[in-house]
């Protein structure tokens, strides 16, 4: 039986309803348990990927009032931002837009990822405006001195995506990959959480709508309708939150071989509203569709799933500094889209708290320092052929999004986080 959303909402507020994240619910579905699943009120969904379609709206002052009539070009640690649409004329404020996936002038492989969790972990960054009359103003500004600041999605936590190969005979550079993409469908990579993506669990966006309260990197927000490029069979969402309150460890900036991208999770309660969520809910990864795209045309040359990415995997790198064998340079070091991984000594230092458990150290690292079970995807063209190819990099971190399914259920159940039922739906 399921229940209607004012339902569901008054059993969360008598501290009655049983929530689970996504995946505790694939834990019951792969115990034999699915007639437990009518049990269930809120399931927990999230995703934490690489998502170009993010921007950040900030405004802050850099000057007292009549210093410079307008700013004519900003830039904040190299990165260029959008100026206005407010000129503030005289007022010695900025109102600007810095993208996700822009490219610093001045920090080589640094980019508006990189700057949110800059100012997410209340650094002091560096801003240069040339006023329309030709001069030039500097200021050290931090995240607190900004009254305003919100990162926006214009196209986030898509019902999960694709597998990308290279299936011409040259390397490619290319946001789907952090070094040259290997011809000749030597290596793939994916995007995409599988079965606790959020509109996996909820693709007619029955209970997602206009007004839902999310947790955006950490921080609530709200999904504001949906995205470029959504469509019925593969929506995406948009939505916004509050940078000052949110946590580092769920963003950042991902070098790719085309430059640094943008890196967002997002975290979505889903009441079981219907019987398509709870059908949805049941579904597995194996019972999830993952296209496999040739990197340079877009096309897609065969399909495989998201169980051979995510089924009998590690969704965390193990790291064991005493099998390194002293290369004369670390490529990990060089190699890791994080920078998570230092060697300044000759020995290898790794920042969990920056690593994305992308999984690429696994095949750089000749040592077998860094350990991680990737799986392969099981590519099956339309010729009927099947081809195994192994995952050299991950675009998605599992880790991390059902760390941040379980902060979302935390919040619902000691009542700090409260379900917003959608002021209206989707069309
Ligand atoms: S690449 Fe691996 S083995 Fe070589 S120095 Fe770095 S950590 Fe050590
Ligand atoms: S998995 Fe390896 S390459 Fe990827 S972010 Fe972590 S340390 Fe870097």
């Amino acid at each position: 039986m399921v229940a209607s959303y004012s339902e569901i909402l008054e059993k969360v507020e008598r501290g009655e309803a049983v929530v689970m994240t996504a995946q505790e619910v694939s834990w019951l579905v792969e115990a034999g348990e699915t007639s437990r699943l009518s049990e269930v009120d809120v399931v927990t969904t999230a995703t934490r990927a690489v998502m170009s379609g993010t921007y950040a709206v900030l405004s802050f002052p850099v000057a007292g009032p009549a210093s410079f009539l307008r700013a004519k070009r900003i830039w904040i640690n190299g990165i260029a931002a959008q100026v206005g649409p407010c000129p503030n004329e005289n007022l010695g404020i900025l109102d600007l837009m810095v993208f996700g996936t822009a490219h610093s002038r001045s920090q080589p492989n640094y980019g508006g990822g990189h700057l949110f969790r800059d100012l997410v972990e209340r650094k002091k960054v560096q801003v240069d405006v040339e006023t329309d009359d030709g001069r030039s103003l500097h200021a050290k500004v931090g995240l607190d001195e900004m009254p305003h600041a919100r990162l926006f999605g214009s196209r986030h936590a898509f019902k999960n995506y694709s597998a990308f190969v290279n299936a011409g005979i040259e390397p490619v550079n290319t946001i789907f990959h952090s070094r040259g993409f290997a011809p000749h469908c030597r290596e793939a990579t994916f995007s995409g959480c599988g079965q606790i993506n959020p509109l996996k669990n909820d693709p007619l966006l029955e209970s997602i709508g206009i007004g839902t309260r999310v947790l955006m990197n950490g921080a609530e927000g709200f999904v504001l309708g949906t995205g470029t490029r959504s469509s019925k069979e593969r929506p995406n969402l948009s939505g916004f939150a509050d940078m000052h309150k949110m946590a580092a460890e769920f963003m950042g900036g991902f070098v790719t071989s085309a430059g640094p991208e943008c890196i967002c999770s997002w975290a979505v309660p889903i009441p079981v509203i219907s019987k398509t969520i709870l059908e949805e809910i049941a579904r597995q990864d194996r019972d999830i569709d993952l296209p496999v795209n040739d990197v340079s045309c877009r096309t897609a040359i065969g399909q495989a799933d998201y169980g051979d990415v995510w089924t009998d995997v590690d969704n965390e790198v193990e790291f064991e500094p005493e099998n390194c064998s002293g290369c004369t340079s670390c490529l990990v070091e060089e190699a890791c889209p994080m920078k998570a991984v230092s060697n300044e000594t000759g020995t290898p230092n790794w920042n969990e708290a920056l690593c994305f458990h992308c999984g690429l150290c696994v095949s750089v690292c000749p040592g077998g320092v860094f350990r991680c079970r990737l799986g392969a995807i099981r590519l099956k063209t339309a010729a009927g052929s099947v081809k195994s190819i192994p995952v050299a990099l991950r675009q998605s971190d599992r880790l991390r999004a059902i760390r941040l399914a379980e902060e979302l259920k935390r919040r619902i159940m000691d009542g700090s986080f409260k379900i917003a039922q959608p002021v209206e739906r989707i069309s």
